[in-house]
């Protein structure tokens, strides 16, 4: 298990919640613009768990959840004993995935490990698209499945999607916003060109009206919708 970033405190990752971040190093997918690619590569740095926890623990007056990200976390062998460690301590989970590990995320949200899940849906579900913008050949129906398992489990979660030129179009957006459909909650995230996991990535991100647009059609699809990072 590699800690590789710690956030001690953000009102950002989760909605209405003042939150600490625990950011896990490594990850099964290779998205070109990637903006954190020490993390995606594993590279970060590695932060002593008992300390993180301890911070938790003793910081519990304030601290209402914890949101855990990465890189991909779902990718750690000990990611379980983490979260139940958090457990533990008495505050919200949430954690943010790429939906590729089904099983996993089937296990935490059965056991009621996690309050909330955020999915990256960067894509159509369809192979050729969803591989390009994952930089890897990707198997769409892992991530059908991790779609099921949430809207089955009653769960809260939230669809993120980065809009990232040349990746997605409005219309491929309109084909991702089909695979979503009546989903509660979704993100439609700014794409940050500083710092890219693949150099070419630094692109002009969208306008602002046309990533309002993509929010109105949205709202077609799925019942809450956000723009960050405008
Ligand atoms: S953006 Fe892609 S490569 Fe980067 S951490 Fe997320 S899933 Fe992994």
């Amino acid at each position: 298990m590699r800690i590789a970033g710690f956030v001690k405190t953000t009102l950002q990752d989760w909605e209405g919640k003042n939150a600490c971040m625990i950011l896990l190093g490594g990850c099964n997918f290779r998205c070109p613009y990637c903006n954190r690619p020490d993390l995606a590569e594993g590279t970060g740095e590695d932060l002593d768990v008992s300390a993180v926890l301890r911070y938790i623990k003793e910081n519990r007056d304030f601290l209402e959840a914890v949101v855990i990200s990465g890189g991909e976390p779902t990718i750690n062998a000990d990611l379980y004993k983490l979260i139940a460690d958090i457990r533990k301590l008495k505050v919200k989970i949430k954690l943010d995935t790429n939906g590729y590990a089904p099983d996993i995320l089937d296990d935490l949200v059965g056991a009621k490990l996690v309050d909330k899940v955020c999915i990256n849906i960067m894509a159509p579900l369809d192979a050729v698209s969803y591989s390009k913008a994952a930089g890897v050949e990707v198997d769409v129906e892992l991530i059908r499945r991790s779609l099921r398992i949430l809207d089955e489990s009653g769960i809260a979660y939230e669809i993120r999607t980065v809009a990232v030129p040349g990746v997605i179009t409005h219309d491929s957006f309109v084909k991702l916003l089909g695979d979503v459909d009546g989903s509660k909650s979704m993100i439609i995230q700014q794409f940050d060109p500083r710092v890219t996991l693949d150099p070419k990535m630094n692109i002009k991100p969208y306008p602002t009206p046309a990533l309002v647009r993509m929010a109105e059609t949205a709202k077609g699809f799925v019942e809450r919708v956000r723009v960050r990072g405008l």
